[in-house]
């Protein structure tokens, strides 16, 4: 199986460290809003890779954080902390936002068919391991205390941009509105591991350490906690594209520096949703979530499909439009399954042809579009019925898009493949009546009744409809 890797900007084999285990750390949401179908696609991807690696029988292990704290509204360690704002926004709790939104979160995600990861991890539960992380840093070398903050040293490492995909003037303190001059800080890079100085001082949680009473920087509950988890040889690190600087990269930078090797060998990044305006964005308010796809008569599965259509790693634009194509699409799809007559039994040998198709497809960089065409391949194949019922349900314990209960729960209806010889018969019939070829027109006549059909002239031509 092939999979492009950000850390080597190519496509490599995959292999995991241990045979057949998978050890994956996703990261999770910031639960100060509902996530929005932006972050939704991530998630998405992820569980087709998630899911895909099952397929091929491995045990996939894999862990989410929560962000719960620390998480400022700049990525670059200043601003104000993204919960305390939709604690603010919602006269609530901090407590109260994170529960609310998880619980939100998870609920898309059900809706979406994604999978729960095995382990899930609220930031502010491992305050006591981000602190004992921090003070091997500080042992190390690899941190300082400066200004009543604990920060990641980056002149330490022989390589800090791993990812190296950014323009290092986009860096450059002061370079961006948002990017206050941090003096306290010894190179632009250095983040905060530790804050005790918050440009906030009704900060609503605070942890006592021994830098003083404080809260985490965002990266290293992300280190922490897949450490703690998954130990320190992670296979495959995911999130969506913007992560991966600057947070991915300190998460390296800190994770190395502490475990003393190489940490993690794979880094899938998904790239973005965006709207015809742009990104679409958490912090800026404006954004889609799966309950309005709902209000407005969506399935969420539709959007699944619609994601499943383009790769992973090519920005996709949504709009409307382009949902209602994916939506007729869908309602086609679940019929023309709804169409393969149950029973029978499949037949493994002339399923093996269809599946190694739809293996090629996702071995190669998690190809889903053309997945997908290896589903319609399946629709249209001379096998039997028995056989293209397996293959699909097969086929969508990866997709997740639930075709064998949505085609079970579907009234029957004829296949549309039907229409189309219904529609030649009585074409045939026309024919043989305008050469007063009687006995012919009869015979058609009298097939098309045996199959139900009842025929209707009219001054526009011959219509037909079901009994
Ligand atoms: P957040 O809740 O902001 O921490 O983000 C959750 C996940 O969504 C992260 O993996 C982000 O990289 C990802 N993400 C954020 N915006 C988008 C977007 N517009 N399209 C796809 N993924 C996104
Ligand atoms: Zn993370």
């Amino acid at each position: 199986m092939k999979l492009y890797n950000s850390a080597t900007h190519s496509k490599d084999e995959f292999t995991p460290n241990e045979p057949g285990v998978v050890r994956m750390y996703t990261c999770g949401p910031t639960v100060y809003h509902f996530a929005h179908i932006g972050n939704l696609r991530s998630y998405i991807m992820e569980d087709v890779l998630e899911k895909y690696l099952r397929w091929r029988g491995l045990d996939v292990r894999r862990v989410m954080n929560i962000t719960d704290v620390g998480h400022l509204t700049s990525d670059a360690d200043t601003g104000e902390d993204k919960m305390l704002k939709g604690a603010r926004r919602e006269h609530k709790t901090v407590l109260e936002i994170a529960k609310f939104y998880t619980d939100a979160f998870f609920a898309d995600c059900e809706k979406l068919n994604i999978r729960k990861p095995n382990t899930v991890v609220p930031a502010t539960s491992r305050i006591a391991d981000f602190i004992e992380m921090i003070s091997v840093l500080l042992e190390k070398g690899y941190a300082y205390v400066a200004g009543g903050n604990v920060y990641f040293d980056t002149s330490k490492l022989d390589e800090y941009y791993i990812f190296n995909k950014h323009n290092e003037d986009d860096l450059l303190v002061g370079a961006r509105e948002d990017v206050g001059l941090d003096e306290a800080k010894r190179n632009k890079t250095d983040f905060v591991l530790w804050f005790t100085k918050s440009k906030f001082e009704d900060q609503e949680l605070k942890w006592e350490s021994p830098w003083g009473l404080g809260y985490p920087g965002w990266h290293i509950e992300c280190s922490a906690i897949s450490m703690r988890e998954l130990g320190d040889r992670l296979d495959i690190h995911c999130g969506g594209i913007d992560n991966a600087f600057p947070h991915h990269t300190n998460e390296i930078a800190q994770s190395e520096a502490y475990c003393g090797h190489k940490w993690c060998n794979f880094w899938f990044h998904v790239h973005h949703l965006n709207t015809e305006t742009g990104k679409m964005s958490k912090s800026s308010g404006e954004f889609l979530t799966v309950s309005l796809l709902e209000e407005k008569g969506y399935d969420p599965l539709v959007y699944r499909f619609f994601n499943l259509q383009s790769h992973y790693r090519k920005a996709l634009t949504f709009t409307w439009d382009a949902l209602d194509n994916a939506s007729g699409a869908f309602d086609k799809l679940i019929a023309r399954v709804a169409a393969i007559p149950a029973g029978g039994e499949a037949d493994p040998d002339e399923m093996e042809k269809y599946r190694a198709a739809f293996d090629e497809a996702l071995g190669n960089d998690l190809n889903t579009s053309l997945a997908v065409t290896a589903l319609y391949d399946v629709l249209k194949a001379d096998i039997s019925p028995a056989s293209k019922r397996a293959l699909i349900a097969d086929f969508d314990t990866v997709l997740g898009l639930d075709l064998i209960a949505k085609a079970d729960a579907k009234p029957a209806e004829e296949p549309a493949e039907a229409d189309a010889e219904i529609d030649a018969l009585v074409a045939a019939r026309t024919a043989a009546r305008a050469a007063k070829n009687w006995a012919e027109a009869d015979r058609i006549r009298d097939e098309l009744k045996a199959r139900g059909i009842i025929l209707e002239d009219t001054p526009t031509g011959v219509k037909w409809k079901r009994a």
